[in-house]
């Protein structure tokens, strides 16, 4: 079986399928550890209780209801039962997981959790858990090289089905150049996220939801595409994230004249209210020229020195690299930014998508965990538990169709070699660059914290000229080494249909709910008509709408106080 994508969610899966006994393929476009789940800093969330009193319980409700109650309850509680047990085997494995004084995994408070839960490594624990992660799958390739293998710097283009299941991918290989077909009896998509639609993001240049763009171009239906998150402590200028740890520590977000203006916004959890509730307080004090240079301030200054060279080290040094600000002395300009995507390739509660033998975890799928508004820390655990979970599950079902006929690939590669061929052949034409720096400021400007309707109006009729200008692109590297201008090419074709589908989505939600906001014609969620999942399919070169009903087990939806 083949895992694409080697970050946090693809590791996982891949040496929990190994360990089931199947014969694993791991495709990806970076080295494992540059993966983006390697930028995660302040950590994942777990019920241990080690703080103060938890349950998986609390940890569902608080889940749910930070979802805005979009999210599916039957998946958000299988995930909040599972993540104790995932903590603790990535600690047996060699997770360097900070600790309290007790000698317990040390847990900090964030974001609209009923307890603190956030299980962390300093500020560096998406760092910690993809190398403990790489360390296991290459002890299961020192221990049997025949039964795990990885593809590095293999970009993955294309999937392919038999008509009725999938059969592997169609990739690029970056180092020698030229279409290679893996063939595969399960795949599992776990390519991240998509925030590079956005001109400001924390997510990585090779974050252009790849998977979900395959998956949707294979026909696969996506869903919740309307809901990308905005993080509010993102560092002006660049967008580099500061971590929710910061605010989980203590830190103030305060305005041009000091003030603390949280308590306006959400009394009783201040700081550490829901990121879309925070996102959009600070947008708020923005518009309304209480902040500074399109910022507001996270201020550290009374946490002392000790505690931020202790448990923020990695945020000191990137606000002292990239702001030029010391948070020992000085408080740091901030302000929303595009950081992740709720939605994705819909799977079942076994990261099964609806093509027989294609899976999806991470980012790149929607269980759906995380609903209208994703909680802090709970993004690494869903890659860890649906990661192992789709791992397992695939691995049984690939193992168990050995013996059975080879599928047939109907001529795919022959399909994609023409294509690229074309592509490639193009010599004139307007070069990608100022298509996506266009994308990526439009979407800032009209799909971003706030929406309204006639901006996204405007959106859909602004990407339906850059996918025609798209069509004519030229890539003016022939090469077969190292093609970055081919392989951003591509990404680019992705990232514009993938903005085509959140824009209908998003504007068809006549309502207010979690990450998506419309303040000025529709500022109230509206459970009558929209507590249901948003489900896009790719028909005739474009996105089509329909929706489906949340799966609900115990709690109805009441409003969210802060
Ligand atoms: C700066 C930052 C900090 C964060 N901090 C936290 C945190 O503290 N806690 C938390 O819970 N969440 C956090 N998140 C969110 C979380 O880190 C991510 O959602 C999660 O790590 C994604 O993991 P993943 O395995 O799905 O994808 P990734 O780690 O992004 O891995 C994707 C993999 O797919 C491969 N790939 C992509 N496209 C292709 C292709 N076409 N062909 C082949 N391979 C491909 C890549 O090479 C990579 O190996 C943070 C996110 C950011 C951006």
């Amino acid at each position: 079986m083949l895992v694409v994508g080697a970050g946090c969610a693809g590791m996982r899966a891949a040496i929990e399928a190994f360990d089931a006994g199947a014969d694993v393929g791991v495709v990806s476009k970076l080295h494992p550890t540059r993966s983006h789940s390697g930028a995660a800093e302040g950590g994942i969330n777990a019920a241990l209780g080690n703080s103060a009193e938890d349950s998986p319980e609390t940890h569902a409700f608080d889940t749910v209801k930070g979802s805005d109650y979009l999210g599916d309850q039957d998946a958000i509680e299988i995930f909040t039962r599972e993540a104790p047990g995932d903590i603790y085997q990535l600690e047996h494995w060699g997770a360097v997981f900070s600790r309290n004084a007790e000698g317990k995994l040390a847990q900090r408070p964030f974001g609209a959790a009923g307890s603190p839960r956030t299980v962390f490594a300093a500020d560096i624990t998406g760092h910690v858990l993809i190398h403990v992660l790489y360390e296991q799958v290459m002890k299961r390739m020192a221990l049997d090289p025949a039964r795990m293998t990885v593809y590095e710097e293999f970009f993955a283009w294309k999937l392919v089905t038999d008509g009725t299941r999938c059969t592997g991918v169609i990739c690029w290989n970056l180092l020698q150049g030229g279409l290679v077909q893996i063939g595969a009896t399960a795949t599992i998509l776990a390519t991240g996220g998509a925030g590079r639609i956005y001109r400001t993001t924390t997510n990585a240049y090779a974050c252009t939801g790849d998977g979900m763009a395959m998956a949707l171009h294979a026909g696969l239906p996506l869903k919740d595409m309307e809901f990308m998150q905005f993080h509010p402590t993102t560092m002006y200028p660049s967008g580099i994230l500061l971590t929710e740890g910061c605010r989980g520590e203590g830190a103030y977000l305060i305005n041009k004249e000091g003030e603390r203006f949280m308590a306006r916004y959400a009394p009783n959890a201040l700081e550490l209210a829901s990121r879309d509730v925070v996102s959009r307080s600070e947008q708020t004090e923005i518009d309304e020229g209480r902040g500074i240079n399109g910022s507001v301030l996270l201020d550290m200054r009374h946490l002392g020195a000790e505690k931020i060279l202790t448990r923020l080290p990695g945020s000191r040094e990137l606000a002292m690299t990239y702001a030029g600000v010391d948070p020992i002395y000085a408080p740091v300009p901030v302000r929303p930014g595009a950081h992740y995507h709720m939605g994705g390739v819909e799977t079942d509660e076994w990261g099964r998508t609806e093509l027989e033998g294609l899976y999806a975890a991470g980012e790149v799928a929607c269980v759906s965990v995380h609903g209208a508004n994703r909680l802090g820390g709970n993004s690494l655990m869903e890659t860890i538990t649906f990661g192992r979970r789709s791992g397992r599950h695939a691995a049984e079902w690939a193992t168990g169709r050995r013996g059975a006929p080879e599928a047939s690939s109907n001529g795919a590669l022959a399909d994609a070699e023409r294509e690229l061929g074309t592509l490639l052949d193009r010599q004139t034409g307007e070069r990608p660059w100022q298509i996506r720096e266009e994308l990526g400021s439009s979407m800032l400007e009209n799909f971003g914290v706030f929406r309204r309707g006639e901006q996204m109006e405007r959106q859909i009729e602004i990407i339906d000229g850059l996918r025609r200008r798209y069509r004519n692109v030229v890539v003016e590297d022939k090469g077969s080494v190292f093609n970055n201008d081919l392989t951003q090419t591509i990404e680019l074709g992705f990232s514009l249909d993938l903005a085509a589908c959140m824009l209908q989505a998003g504007l068809a939600r006549r309502e207010s709910r979690g990450a998506h906001s419309r303040p000025h014609d529709f500022p109230a969620r509206d459970d009558e008509n929209f507590l249901k999942h948003s489900i896009t399919r790719w028909r005739d070169g474009g996105p089509v709408l329909s929706y489906k009903e949340v799966r609900m087990t115990r709690w109805e939806p009441t409003e969210r106080k802060y």
